[in-house]
């Protein structure tokens, strides 16, 4: 039985005790099989797992692990698989209002979604963010790359239900929600708030896209950037309209801008790269830049960024979901496949992008993205104990001659059992036990609520847009005022 691309490793476990007892662990994740995604691609058909504190100590063969450590919590892996984090390179956390109404909406961008953005409050944030996050963790995303207005309100929401994240406050200059100059000031203040502050929480720039953000902002950007180490996290050549935009006002494609305006380089990370011309993407290969490939949401509105030719060309291409419009949901596993699917029928055959590849997009290549591939993104000791755990003992799973590709093309966020983030143990039997889910839900859905009331009072074209009609009245899950 071939376990993806991995063969069983017998090496000697990497750590020992001299005085001959065994080393005291925090959790033992015993028995099961193990995808280490190493370079190697090292995996374990009978694996072990020991994590202590924040990292992982040892993995390995079970009988090897078990035999050296004493562990404050033994789990049962047997009939289960163990897999690095997932990380998300795209993400809009709090955007859970757009889900559902966006689709079959022409430039809904503009159309729908800043208009309802300008509906945001500050102290709707936390708990439409948190939305977010407890369907990112039931879904094995232990780190997500966010980002958007009110940032502070959505890193203290990721803080205390125990994600990790790298996050930046949006900054536009033009068009969109929230474009002052307090815009531009509380992005410094939110990279210098929270340098260093959680160990969880990884500040960064984020310019919202070449078009919306005038040059002069997005080299003060670049520089501090440059002089900090925080990295850049943006949009880029999204949409027709915004390349327009910059050829109209600059006489440069999106990316040309960028590298006018010093943003492009390892440190930055670029969502969509949609419409590239070919010295667009030697710009892109040359300077380190990651593109993020956001496959739902580029299938659903029909423009697809060329992943699989812009990684021949020697661009690093990431992985992520973008948000609750146009997705509609924050499920890597479903991104993965996606990725797959999307990539090989614009090429126009099997194996443009292979399983291996999009799994990794999601793992290894996404933590060196946001300069963390030395902790993040495979299960290796030393590295951060951020863990998924699926049970595979199902139908869907059987055979398994092929791990890789079983969870790829068949695995489920109904099958993930235990999420860690930094050694702490985040979901349990599926729910969420940092935060109380119902209770999430419950406040998720006042805020999105809230939002529409005001968006519908706003905007009376609004409640044009098409919706459910319920047989037991004409109120929907939300107010009429929206509909
Ligand atoms: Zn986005």
């Amino acid at each position: 039985m071939a376990l993806g691309n991995g063969h069983p490793v017998d090496s000697p476990v990497p750590f020992g005790d001299p005085a001959g007892g065994k080393l005291p662990v925090d959790y033992l994740i015993a028995g099961s099989m193990v995808l280490t995604l190493d370079p190697q691609g090292t995996a374990y058909r009978d694996g072990a797992v020991a994590t202590r504190g924040d990292v992982i100590l040892a993995v390995g063969p079970a009988r090897e692990i078990e035999a050296r450590v004493a562990p404050r919590r033994r789990i049962d892996g047997s009939g289960k698989l163990v897999i690095p984090g997932l990380i998300n390179a795209h993400s809009h956390m709090a955007m859970a209002p757009m889900r559902g109404i966006t689709h079959d909406v022409p430039g809904v961008i503009y159309s729908i979604m800043w208009p309802v953005e300008a509906s945001l409050r500050e102290e709707d944030i936390y708990d439409l963010a948190m939305l977010g996050v407890v369907e990112s963790l039931r879904a094995g995303t232990t780190c997500l790359v966010d980002h958007y207005f009110f940032m502070e309100e959505i890193a203290r929401a990721c803080q205390d239900a125990g994600i990790r994240a790298v996050l930046g406050h949006t900054v536009m200059s033009s068009d969109g929600p929230f474009t002052g100059e307090d815009q531009l000031r509380a992005a410094f203040d939110f990279v210098e708030r929270w340098h260093g502050r959680s160990p969880l929480i990884t500040p960064w720039f984020a310019p919202h896209a070449p078009d919306t953000v005038r040059p002069e902002w997005l080299r003060e950007m670049a520089a501090a950037s440059g002089r900090s180490g925080a990295g850049i996290h943006l949009h880029l050549a999204q949409t027709e309209r915004e390349v327009e935009v910059v050829r109209s006002r600059y006489g440069r494609t999106p990316v040309e801008q960028l590298a006018e305006c010093g943003i492009l380089g390892p440190s930055t990370l670029a969502a969509h790269c949609i419409y590239l011309t070919e010295s667009d993407i030697d710009l892109l290969a040359q300077s380190g830049t990651t593109a993020v490939f956001c496959p739902t949401v580029h299938a659903n509105t029909g423009k697809v960024c060329r992943a699989a030719h812009l990684m021949r060309r020697g661009v690093r291409v990431g992985l992520g979901s973008d948000c609750a419009s146009n997705n509609d949901d924050m499920n890597m596993l479903e991104e993965i496949r996606m990725a797959v699917a999307v990539q090989n029928t614009i090429e126009g055959h099997p194996g443009a992008l292979t399983a291996g590849q999009a799994l990794r997009m999601a793992t290894t290549v996404n933590a060196a993205a946001i300069g963390q591939a030395d902790r993040l993104g495979s299960i290796k000791p030393g590295y951060q104990a951020d863990l998924v755990l699926l049970d595979i003992r199902k139908a869907r799973w059987t055979p398994l001659i092929n791990a890789e590709a079983n969870l790829v093309y068949c695995g489920s966020e109904s099958d993930i059992e235990m999420v860690f983030v930094a050694g702490v143990l985040v979901v349990e039997n599926g729910r969420v036990t940092t935060v109380e889910e119902d209770e999430v839900v419950r406040r998720g859905a006042a805020a999105c609520q809230r939002i529409f009331d005001r968006a519908g009072r706003a905007m009376p074209r609004f409640r044009n847009l098409p919706a459910t009609v319920f047989a037991d009245g004409p109120q929907g899950v939300f107010s009429t005022d929206f509909f």
